[in-house]
């Protein structure tokens, strides 16, 4: 006989069974995703332009198709099934980007078409994947104990970002070589390689130890094919979608993907990644099966959703303007070590996993003096934190003008202000979907929930545009003898030959223009994130009142 999994003190082992899965599968993908930019840039000739805008686009699939891993764990096969596949899927996807990898050198066209096959594999297989996987640690834990998911939720995240980090390391460890300072084009294949190994172990913990110990008290296994006959206490069994409105969402869908691409003048992937969520949010609300309560529960996590696009916007920098500012107006040396500037963002990760645990305890102990705040709130810190960090580092920025360099103090502190802020918001917020959705929806609106994420990063692309020139464009510029502040300005007025070398090197003539106003500076352009980040956790503070009565008893 199997025996219970949940303990009435600590965790139950099957959290640590998901922990260890997942911890592979982010291995997998953060490993891959190192290498990814780099490979397409320099191995399959795409130029750095194209490969940041397939990097975007690339992500914000990968958010957009947990919902429909979501829906087919929800409706026909279950959370574990899903996992296997959505794994193995991945595994696939690494192989082939492994493959493409390998014979770029002699077919670059055919390499070009398997990686684009790659790419499409990986986004399905990620989708199948994150969502059930993230659903299921919810499921391990009886009504009477929901209070520890935050806690739970935590331990997890720390699981994402242990394999996140160890990724980041081994696959450029193994992918990226320079001997001599010239990159060997032919050894990412050997990075890839190993994310698909990670993701093939991640796959086999999981077939090996789940009937062990991903179960309920009573020994019964979590995640399997949806039954319509085993009824939740207080709620229906299954999703149930008439026909009337899902056509209805069809229609939506392909209105609101037109609104987003021709009207609000949205790439096709943001278009369709946009208009997805809102349409996903609306079939889920229309189910005939929804009570009072379980709709105004839906409701919080859509609008607690919302806010959190926000954090994601600001918080996805790091991969791209952080990342241009480390290289470009930044003194990385840590100790006398010049640090890599790409490496800069590994600190996000390292504080994750010195913090988890410390800020896992805090709930835990708040929870039992009875002074926790609600999710909510937790969220809007999360906000709030953000913003402090840029406005820490908007002013250590202000006087440094176009030539100074900051100290990478400064970005270790925006990062440890950035994951303090994580972890008040992103594993709060898997937990807060485990216990606001209903069991029948669990996967489906934890898809809505990345789909949030998905806007996320399509408004970090937005939003990443604009950064004002840094130091090193001035510097290029006066190369030439071109006043670049002058022709920004516009008190000089260029001629034709140095507007043509000042578009060569793409070095704009222009500030970015966000809401009418100019961004000039590094000053202003982390004001927008304090602006916007700090404006959404007020708002979404004032609004924790009313969340907290439509959350009916859920904290
Ligand atoms: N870093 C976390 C993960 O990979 C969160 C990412 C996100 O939710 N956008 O799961």
């Amino acid at each position: 006989m199997m025996q219970a999994t949940t303990p009435s003190k600590g965790h139950p082992k099957g959290l640590y069974v998901l922990f260890t899965t997942e911890m592979w599968e982010r291995f997998n993908f953060y490993g891959m995703r190192a290498l990814l930019v780099l490979f397409l840039a320099n191995s399959l000739r795409m130029g750095e332009t194209d490969s940041n805008l397939i990097y975007g686009g690339f992500l914000g699939l990968c958010y957009l198709t947990p919902m429909l891993g979501g829906y087919v764990a929800d409706k026909f096969l279950g959370n574990r099934m899903c996992i296997q596949l959505g794994g193995l899927t991945m595994a696939l996807g690494q192989l082939l980007l492994f493959t493409s990898a390998s014979i770029f050198g002699e077919n670059l066209q055919l390499a070009t078409t398997i990686m684009w096959v790659a790419l499409g594999t990986i986004i399905l297989g990620n989708g199948f994947f994150k969502p059930n996987i993230s659903s299921m640690v919810g499921q391990l834990y009886p009504k009477a104990q929901k209070t520890k998911l935050d806690s739970a939720f935590t331990i997890f995240y720390m699981g994402i970002n242990i394999g996140a980090l160890l990724g980041q390391y081994i696959c450029p460890w193994l992918g990226d070589k320079e001997p001599g300072g010239v990159r060997d084009l032919t050894a990412f294949r050997w990075g890839f390689l190993a994310a698909g190994v990670a993701m093939m172990l991640g796959v086999i913990v999981f077939l090996f130890l789940k009937n062990k110990y991903v179960i309920t008290p009573e020994g019964q296994p979590i995640g399997g094919k949806p039954d319509p006959n085993v009824v939740h206490e207080g709620e229906a069994a299954q999703a149930k979608f008439s026909t009337n409105s899902i056509v209805i969402a069809i229609a939506a869908l392909v209105g609101l993907t037109c609104f987003f691409h021709f009207i609000a003048d949205q790439n096709m992937v943001y278009a369709i990644i946009y208009a997805s969520g809102l349409t996903l949010a609306g079939l889920i609300l229309s189910d005939q099966s929804l009570t009072k309560v379980e709709t105004q529960r839906i409701l919080v996590l859509y609008i607690v959703a919302f806010f959190v696009i926000f954090f994601w916007a600001a918080f996805e920098q790091a991969g791209s303007s952080l990342t241009f500012i480390a290289d470009n107006q930044t003194d990385t040396r840590i100790f006398g070590w010049p640090m890599p500037p790409s490496m800069v963002q590994i600190f996000n990760g390292l504080f994750v996993i010195i913090f988890a645990f410390p800020f896992s305890w805090l709930w835990l102990r708040l929870s039992q003096k009875g002074i926790e705040p609600i999710s909510p709130v937790k969220q809007a810190m999360g906000l709030a934190l953000i913003a402090l960090g840029y406005l820490i580092i908007a002013f250590a920025v202000k006087d440094l003008g176009t030539s100074g360099k900051m100290g990478v103090v400064w970005l270790v502190i925006l990062y440890l202000l950035h994951t303090w802020g994580e972890l008040c918001l992103s594993p709060i917020g898997l937990s807060l979907v485990a216990k606001l959705a209903p069991t029948r929806f669990a996967s489906l609106l934890m898809g809505v929930w990345f789909l949030g994420n998905a806007a996320g990063y399509a408004l970090t692309g937005t939003l990443g545009a604009l950064l004002p020139p840094t130091g090193d464009k001035y510097e290029k510029a006066a190369e030439k003898s071109i006043d670049l502040a002058g022709v920004l300005n516009k008190t000089v007025q260029p001629t034709a030959d140095q507007l043509k070398f000042l578009s060569e090197n793409k070095i704009p003539i222009d500030f970015p223009v966000f809401a009418g106003f100019q961004i000039t500076t590094l000053f202003e352009f982390f004001m927008v994130f304090v602006i916007l980040c700090g404006a959404a956790a007020v708002v979404l503070y004032a609004l924790t009142p009313f969340l907290k009565k439509m959350m009916h008893g859920v904290r």
